[in-house]
């Protein structure tokens, strides 16, 4: 069977991410991807994960301690764009994730926006390593979220293809706005 978006994320991230790998959460929500990650990375990779509710990072944490893997997360309470002040120069990052739109059963007032999520995007680039990944879900059916994927879809397309590879995912008869992922390969 095709598989979800959300699977399909994370076969994405399977293919490519191994033990002592640097990766980012760019939106760690209630931690799944965080967790998925920090498994895939083992004990000497890194986990960086953002999110700019406090409630995230509670719940996260909560998560990864469980999950006994609070060894190899950095968990930060701030903004993606931010990932510049994180991140030293140069660090060699194999993936990143961003699942974009609203936490779900929480305020749905806060939700990701198109200029810092542009931001974070330009800047997790910089890092990326070649047959790395950038893997970006897209929830779009909130008010705001159909500009967001606007942004997201405009970005993906003009990336040279001389450097990346972009893919996009998506069931196409499906009611409810289903999340459509976008993949950026570095070559
Ligand atoms: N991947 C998450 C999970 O496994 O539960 C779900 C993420 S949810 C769709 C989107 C998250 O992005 C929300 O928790 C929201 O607080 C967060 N967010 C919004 N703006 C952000 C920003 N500038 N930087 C980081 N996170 C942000």
């Amino acid at each position: 069977m095709l598989q979800t978006a959300l699977h399909f994320s994370h076969s994405l991230l399977s293919d490519v991410v191994t033990e002592g790998n640097v990766v980012v959460d760019a939106t760690m929500g209630n931690g799944n991807d965080t967790a998925f990650l920090a498994q895939l990375v083992g004990s000497s990779g890194q986990v960086y994960a953002f999110d700019i509710q406090k409630r995230a990072v509670e719940n996260t944490k909560e998560k990864i301690t469980a999950l006994g893997l609070s060894d190899r997360v950095t968990l930060l309470n701030q903004g993606h764009e931010t990932v510049s002040a994180i991140l030293p120069k140069e660090t060699p990052l194999t993936a990143a994730i961003f699942n974009l739109g609203y936490l779900p059963k929480s305020d749905k007032q806060i939700i990701t926006k198109p200029d810092t999520t542009k931001q974070a995007l330009d800047r997790l680039l910089s890092y990326l390593v070649p047959k790395g990944r950038i893997i970006v879900v897209v929830y779009y059916g909130h008010d705001g979220g159909k500009a967001e994927l606007d942004l997201v879809q405009t970005y993906c397309q003009q990336l040279p293809q001389e450097i990346y590879n972009v893919l996009s995912y998506q069931f196409i008869n499906q009611k409810n706005n289903p999340p459509i992922l976008f993949c950026i390969e570095k070559k």
